[in-house]
């Protein structure tokens, strides 16, 4: 078997490119993270899941990661064209909290989201006003050629580098351009990469600068921490596709200028060799939304009683670069799903004398090509494949699920291919019982124990042929929304509605 090389979708150039990293055997990747001034909706945990997804395949197939997730703390405004309040601002002001305050709670929040979904923890986790001095460093080195000052701060002038706007090209080329109010650009696009704080007025962030007291941009932040902690270029850039049509052709505008760099058909003059988007979760009503309808957070699934990795599943059940619909009866398939795998590998488990340990190395395609021999060697090409095709997680979790079903293999060799599949996943199939998958909603009226309790007395009723008392008993249950489920293919006994 040899190993199927990595095909990526490369948002700029709108193609699948082989992957061939900039520093031989490593891969070093930037995630825009989150604003920290409120809690994250499922759709923003849906980029993570994503980037997270990437940063797994890289390193099943024998890349050193370096991955960096900034956290933006400041210079977000309400509008991604530079128009309206910064986000954390409006909110500090509505609580009156101090910002700091508003950024360490949510900050912590999405960090809670990113461990219960399995998300693997970054090289790093940038704190964007940890790099206010090199932001300021960045931005008087482009100054001079690339921006022009106004009233309300430094602009960048986008006349100034070539191809810009490439990577939104889709939207360009209709000529949906967008509304452009700040008296004195020169072009529509031309964007802020330090605002200056008004006269008479004090923000809770400012710092001094070059043009006055102000705060940098958002665009600036993600140029500043990716260049400094990974290098230009780099190999991956990601986001959600929002940010293919302001936010990163903004940061690619601005690393050209940094970097002196020509036109965009140089692999790495936009300041990283591959820009990939994922696609949104949406709801059925439209585009999701923390402020419109029920807020759609982890937590609220958790509360409904939803393990977090279903939401997880259900994020792998569809290719990253398609819309996602979430509904609850998706949410629910998707734990049916999840329970199954995880009942094959107790399954599984039950049938070890001793459980594989992990290798020093990791759960590697080379490490399992070398150890798993003979018939399971094609799930395990099947399962590069997939992966390898642009993140094909939909193919690669049959392909898990096929070798889970098969019979008579060496339950050992098994394991290991399993563990191996779901390092790339990252499903938590080799640490999951299904006993785990069992979440008691935030409303229930019955602790587990009563539920076990009630069970054993029926259990016995009906041992002894007393009907009534076995009936009752049921009933009751089912008073306080608990479903007793005989005879369950997937072996659970009882439900909580
Ligand atoms: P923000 O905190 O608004 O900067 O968003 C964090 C990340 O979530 C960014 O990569 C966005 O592009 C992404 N994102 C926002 N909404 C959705 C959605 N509904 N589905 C998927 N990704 C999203
Ligand atoms: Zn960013």
């Amino acid at each position: 078997m040899s190993a199927t090389s990595l095909h990526l979708f490369n948002s700029l150039t709108r193609k699948l490119e082989a992957f061939h990293p900039v520093h031989a055997g490593e891969a070093r990747v930037y995630s825009c993270g989150p604003t920290v001034y409120n809690y994250p909706h499922i759709g923003n945990m849906r980029a993570y899941v994503f980037a997270d997804l990437l940063g797994r395949t890289l390193s099943f197939k024998g890349y050193r990661l370096t991955h960096v997730i900034n956290i933006t703390d400041v210079g977000h405004l309400t509008d991604d064209a530079d128009e309206g309040e910064d986000k954390m601002e409006k909110m500090a002001a509505e609580r009156a909290q101090s910002i700091w305050d508003i950024a360490k709670h949510y900050t912590q929040a999405y960090w809670a989201d990113v461990k219960a979904l399995n998300i693997r923890q970054p090289a790093e986790w940038s704190v964007a006003t940890d790099y206010i001095d090199e932001m300021l460093e960045f931005a008087i080195s482009i100054a001079e050629k690339h921006c022009y000052e106004l009233d309300s701060g430094l602009y960048f002038d986008v006349s100034t580098v070539k191809d810009y706007g490439r990577l939104a090209r889709a939207v360009t080329e209709e000529g949906e351009g967008r509304i452009d109010t700040v008296e004195g650009k020169r072009n529509a696009a031309d964007f802020a990469i330090w605002r200056k704080t008004p006269p008479g007025e004090k923000r809770q962030m400012e710092w001094d600068s070059p043009w006055g007291k102000g705060a940098p941009g958002w665009h600036l932040e993600c140029s500043v921490m990716s260049g400094k902690l990974l290098g230009f270029p780099f190999d991956i850039h990601t986001g959600g596709i929002d940010h293919r049509e302001i936010h990163h052709p903004n940061e690619i505008a601005q690393n050209q200028a940094f970097c002196g760099c020509g036109s965009l058909s140089e692999a790495g003059n936009s300041g990283a060799r591959i820009w990939m988007h994922n696609n949104f979760l949406v709801e059925r009503s439209g585009k999701m939304s923390k402020s419109a309808g029920e807020f759609l957070r982890l937590q609220l699934l958790i509360d409904k009683g939803y393990h977090p990795l279903a939401y997880r599943m259900m994020c792998l059940q569809a290719h990253y670069r398609s819309e996602l619909e979430f509904s609850w009866e998706g949410l629910e398939a998707a734990l049916t799903r999840l329970k199954r795998l995880v009942m094959a590998v107790e399954r599984l488990r039950e049938r070890l004398d001793e459980i594989p340990a992990e290798p020093a190395g990791g759960w590697t395609l080379e490490w399992a090509h070398g150890e798993v021999g003979g018939a399971l060697l094609p799930f395990l090409a099947r399962f590069d494949e997939a992966m390898a095709d642009d993140l094909n997680s939909p193919i690669a979790l049959t392909v898990l699920e096929e070798l889970l079903s098969i019979k008579k293999m060496d339950p050992a060799h098994k394991y290991q291919l399993l563990a191996v599949m779901d390092a790339v996943l990252g499903l938590g199939l080799t640490t999951l019982c299904r006993a785990d998958l069992r979440l008691r909603p935030g409303s229930a009226a019955i602790t587990e124990a009563q539920i076990e309790d009630a069970l054993v007395r029926r259990k016995q009723a009906r041992a002894e042929k007393d009907f009534a008392t076995s009936d009752a008993l049921r009933d009751e249950l089912a008073a306080k929304g608990v479903e007793v489920m005989d005879g369950d293919p997937l072996g659970w006994e009882w439900k909580l509605g």
